[in-house]
């Protein structure tokens, strides 16, 4: 069963999402934040690679994405966000 999900507020759904490749509002981002992160899981792996500072600890990386996700959803910028959501889901996921 396949159950449209939709942003109350903008009214885009998942596929004008992905369509478009950029969010209606800000609350798409939380309405759609599982669905988005998948779907940038390729570039996001690549540029976390290339990013990664080994000396960094897994903590203490995530403490910054953690910050750099709340400032980028207070400056509105959800496609940011959700690069950073995805980078943490990856550190977090490599523990
Ligand atoms: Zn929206």
């Amino acid at each position: 069963m396949m159950e449209e999900k939709k942003c109350p507020q903008c009214h885009f759904t998942l596929a004008k999402l992905q369509d478009i490749r950029r969010l209606g509002c800000g609350y798409c981002f939380k309405v759609f934040a599982d669905e988005l992160a998948p779907a940038i899981t390729g570039l996001q792996k690549q540029a976390l690679h290339v990013g990664r500072k080994p000396q960094m600890s897994i903590k203490s990386q995530t403490d910054q994405l953690t910050i750099q996700l709340k400032k980028a959803i207070a400056q509105e910028a959800y496609e940011e966000a959700a690069k950073i959501k995805q980078k943490l889901s990856l550190l977090t996921e490599s523990t």
